[in-house]
């Protein structure tokens, strides 16, 4: 039955990662994977985030019973203030259908499930670039049509918003638009307030639905309330609206699987039929989410003095993301490397859409042992002080050549 199985690569990141992980090269540098990493190069796990897990752990009043389907309610009712703020007219006016899902991948797909297979949506518009799960996600739900609208300007270096607004106000009645909340993967450039209003304006006038993916919320500032700031105020201007919501990135809670979906609709009255017809997708696919992150999550946001800490290794973790962009730069110009380098700057999060092309990409980590996607995506996270000069001469070699 299985002669025809076949070794694939699945995914680039993991693939990198493994290269990464074989390379015995001293000076290799991992700007693969997706994840924060401290200047020594090591994961972090977040101080408060250590402390609930204890409270988790030696609170005897907890069992592994089955959450239900629609997840961890504690879990819930904060996540979904962390997003859309606690004064959001949409949540006193019971409006907000949130679930707590397996993290922001299974909020994506449950999001292009219901859209798909329920509310019979046929087409997507990606921006171009996007994470390269989308596409994968989107076309198992059963979308049809998968467009792109212009994002990235790859001579500019910059957003193409010209050409983004015309890409949308072509796009037919009904059809489903993914946007990034914040920290764009992988450009790391995002839209200003200026510009997420126009997209509104599109949005409203061609009648399209947006789904805002958000797993980056405080990464792109440090301040997860200015980062949510589109999603809220598209929620402002009454349109309804899906957002996938991930604690991955900004608590470092990657392998606990912790997000949620939350839709945004007019009526408040179809609010618990609609999370009833949700979960007719998610009792075939996983039954019901795990707890465990839920509970540390509920713990860490539900405490005031827990989540000022919280705030402040997040901001600590986005300094030093800057600090490592503003050095990259100056190293790369200061060794007079061809080109504009000063995007770098300009985007947020953890990723820098360098500009560097395919082959650059295989030379680099080929002959340098650096590793970085195919796109010329690096995460500035797996930078810090003792592998940046090694990188930014390696860099300006490369380009030289
Ligand atoms: N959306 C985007 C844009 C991402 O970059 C990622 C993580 N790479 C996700 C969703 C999902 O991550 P997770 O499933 O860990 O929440």
């Amino acid at each position: 039955a299985f002669a025809d199985v076949k070794l694939v690569i699945p995914a680039e990141i993991f693939h990198l990662t493994k290269l990464y992980q074989e390379d015995k090269h001293e000076k290799k540098v991992n700007l693969g994977v997706g994840a924060y990493r401290t200047e020594d190069n090591k994961p972090l796990v977040l101080p408060i985030v250590k402390k609930c897990e204890f409270e988790v752990v030696n609170d005897l009043t907890l069992n592994h019973e089955y959450l239900p389907m629609s997840g961890n309610p504690d879990f819930i009712k904060v996540a979904t203030e962390l997003l859309l703020g606690s004064d959001c007219k949409a949540l006193q006016e019971k409006r907000v259908a949130a679930v707590q899902t397996v993290s922001g991948t299974s909020a994506c797909r449950l999001a292009a499930d219901f859209l798909a297979k329920r509310l019979k949506r046929r087409a997507v518009f990606f921006p171009d670039p996007t994470w390269e799960n989308h596409g994968e996600i989107f076309k198992h739900a059963g979308f049809k049509q998968f467009k792109n609208y212009a994002y990235w300007h790859k001579k500019r270096r910059q957003i193409d918003m010209s050409k983004l607004l015309v890409d949308l106000a072509s796009a037919t009645e009904g059809s489903v638009v993914l946007l990034h909340g914040s920290a764009h993967n992988p450009t790391g450039m995002d839209l200003t307030k200026k510009q997420w209003k126009q997209v509104a304006e599109v949005i409203k006038c061609n009648n399209l639905f947006p789904i805002i993916d958000t797993a980056y919320q405080g990464f792109a500032t440090g301040d997860p309330d200015r980062d949510a700031w589109a999603i809220r105020y598209f929620a402002n201007q009454g349109i309804e609206l899906m957002a996938a919501q991930s604690f991955s990135k900004n608590m470092g809670l990657y392998n606990e699987r912790v997000g949620s979906l939350v839709t945004i609709i007019k009526d408040p009255k179809l609010v618990p039929a609609l999370i009833s017809e949700q979960m007719l997708y998610v009792r075939p696919n996983y039954s019901n989410p795990p707890a465990f992150g839920s509970r540390v999550v509920a713990k860490v946001l539900g405490d005031k003095k827990n989540k000022e800490e919280w705030l402040k290794t997040l901001r600590e973790m986005t300094d030093r993301v800057k600090t490592m962009r503003k050095e990259l730069l100056q190293k790369l110009q200061k060794l007079n490397t061809p080109g504009r380098w000063d995007h770098i700057v300009k985007q947020r999060g953890m990723f820098s859409f360098t500009g560097l092309n395919e082959q650059q990409v295989a030379r680099l980590i080929k002959e340098k042992h650096i590793y970085l996607t195919r796109t010329g995506r690096i995460n500035i996270c797996g930078l810090n002080t003792k592998n940046i000069d090694y990188v930014a001469e390696s860099i300006c070699q490369i380009v030289k050549e």
